[in-house]
């Protein structure tokens, strides 16, 4: 998010540590910084916490993870701004966020990785249920061969 000038090397992306003098590290990115944001989440502490995270997941085109034990919210959505050619079209006037971003620790190699990723309804619904589950109940199959006992009619 620095310059976004000249996006055109991208198919020949160079290591950060290989960039020459003068050259920009977004030159060579597809401007991944301008395609999602991150919001910071409460972390969820209670049952019924997860069923507010299934309600993000209901949402197309949302994730959720967890980095270093904080959970995000990530929304896949690029910016209006973002030019064809990967160049921001506000650039004078963007706003200070992105003025603050800054190419020295950004995600350009990033391989997004994470702690935990959740990206459907069912994922999440699935890990609140191994951290709490319904009482009573057991998620374990009968072990094969054994018939299943049935109550018998009084
Ligand atoms: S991720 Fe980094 S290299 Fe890519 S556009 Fe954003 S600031 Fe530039
Ligand atoms: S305003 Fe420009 S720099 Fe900021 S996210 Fe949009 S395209 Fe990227």
């Amino acid at each position: 998010m620095v310059t976004k000038l000249g996006h055109n090397k991208v198919g020949n992306k160079p290591r950060r540590e290989d960039l020459r003098p003068g050259e920009c590290l977004c030159d060579y990115c597809v401007a991944k910084c301008c395609r999602y944001f991150a919001l910071p989440l409460d972390t969820p502490k209670r049952r019924k916490d997860f069923d507010t995270l299934r309600w993000f997941l209901l949402h197309k085109h949302t994730a959720i993870f967890v980095e270093e034990k904080a959970w995000y919210l990530l929304v896949n959505s690029e910016c209006r701004e973002l030019q064809p050619d990967r160049r921001c079209g506000i650039y004078e006037t963007r706003p200070q966020i992105c003025r603050d971003y800054s190419t020295v620790d950004c995600e350009y190699e990033d391989d997004w990785t994470y702690d935990l990723y959740f990206e459907t309804p069912e994922q999440i619904e699935e890990y609140a249920e191994s951290r709490f589950p319904a009482r009573g109940k057991n998620i374990r199959s009968p072990r094969p061969g054994l018939p299943l006992l049935k109550a018998r009619p009084k």
